[in-house]
């Protein structure tokens, strides 16, 4: 490797400090936040969110035992509600039903299987399990998103296309720190969103020495 992994998260660390993520009072919240943020902008999944609190629907069995009509109207500010409020009642109700509603139960499994649980459940694809295992779990695994693929590629350290390929290559080339993946995750969002765009901001952007592409 050109430069190590490693040298991209301090020298993002560096330029744009902790990012605090995930933003969510509880464990089951991360879970929502991470089925209402698939094809949508934070701010819209915050809509949601706070629907959902209001009417104190933040919680496993809350979820599983609404109807779906009502859950479709506090959720419809994130988009895609329909699919959206299916999924969460299930994943609510597979929750409620395998685990008694206790996340402690479904985190204390090995990861590798509970990942293929989540993985058989609508809505649930890798990103948004990764996502539940890194921040609600505290596992350590590494979450790959549209911004970590574009930005490793312009970096030209994308080596495949295959999301668990991607993500070993982050787990066997970093320190096996689950703080470190959490805030790196973070780091390469907030670097994707307002840098490494569809039209780069190169001049500007704390990774521009490490860039290959600045060399062309
Ligand atoms: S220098 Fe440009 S292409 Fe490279 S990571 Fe930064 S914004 Fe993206």
């Amino acid at each position: 490797m050109k430069y190590p992994l490693i040298t991209i998260y301090k020298s993002l660390y560096r330029a744009f400090g902790p990012q605090h993520w995930w933003p969510a009072r509880t464990k089951f919240e991360i879970i929502v936040g991470a089925i209402l943020t698939q094809q949508t902008t934070w701010k819209n999944v915050e809509r949601a969110i706070k629907n959902l609190r209001k009417n104190h629907l933040l919680t496993i069995e809350g979820l599983a035992n609404t109807p779906l009509k009502k859950i479709e109207e506090l959720v419809q500010p994130a988009g895609y509600y329909r699919q959206k409020s299916k999924h969460l009642k299930e994943v609510s109700a597979y929750l409620l039903n395998h685990y008694q509603g206790n996340l402690k139960n479904f985190f204390k499994k090995g990861t590798k299987n509970s990942r293929e649980e989540l993985l058989a459940l609508r809505g649930v694809g890798k990103e948004t399990a990764d996502s539940i295992f890194l921040y609600a779990g505290g596992k350590r695994i590494f979450v790959i998103d549209a911004y970590t693929r574009r930005v490793l590629s312009r970096l030209g350290l994308l080596q495949a296309s295959d999301y668990d390929r991607i993500r070993m290559f982050f787990e066997d080339n970093l320190p096996r720190e689950i703080k470190v993946y959490q805030e790196f995750h973070a780091l390469l969002v907030k670097l994707g969103k307002d840098f490494c765009k569809k039209k780069p901001l190169c001049k500007l952007c704390p990774l521009n020495r490490l860039c290959l592409s600045q060399l062309k």
